[in-house]
């Protein structure tokens, strides 16, 4: 659990600082990236008592710029509601 805390409080600091993808939270934390998006909800939550907010830019389609909005959890996108073709523009995150 420890740990844990030390890795939340990081990408806090960090996102406080500047806009950053699970990729760049990913690396600069040394975690993988598929374990961000779970720090990210319990950040998410704890956030609230600080008078602070998790600010998203949902994962995009480049290719007719859907935006993954109502995605309850955090993690990339699997496949394309609207098209078929493209690549998906990462998610960015910000604390304000
Ligand atoms: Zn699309």
């Amino acid at each position: 659990m420890e740990a844990f805390q030390t890795v939340r409080k990081q990408i806090i600091s960090l996102l406080c600082d500047e806009e950053l993808t699970p990729l760049d939270i990913s690396q600069l934390v040394h975690i993988p990236e598929k374990d961000v998006a779970d720090h990210l909800v319990h950040i998410n939550r704890s956030l609230g008592s600080q008078g602070k907010k998790l600010q998203i830019e949902p994962y995009s389609c480049m290719s007719c710029g859907y935006k993954f909005k109502k995605r309850d959890r955090l993690d990339r996108p699997g496949r394309y509601p609207q098209c078929k073709s493209g690549h998906i523009r990462l998610a960015s995150y910000r604390i304000l």
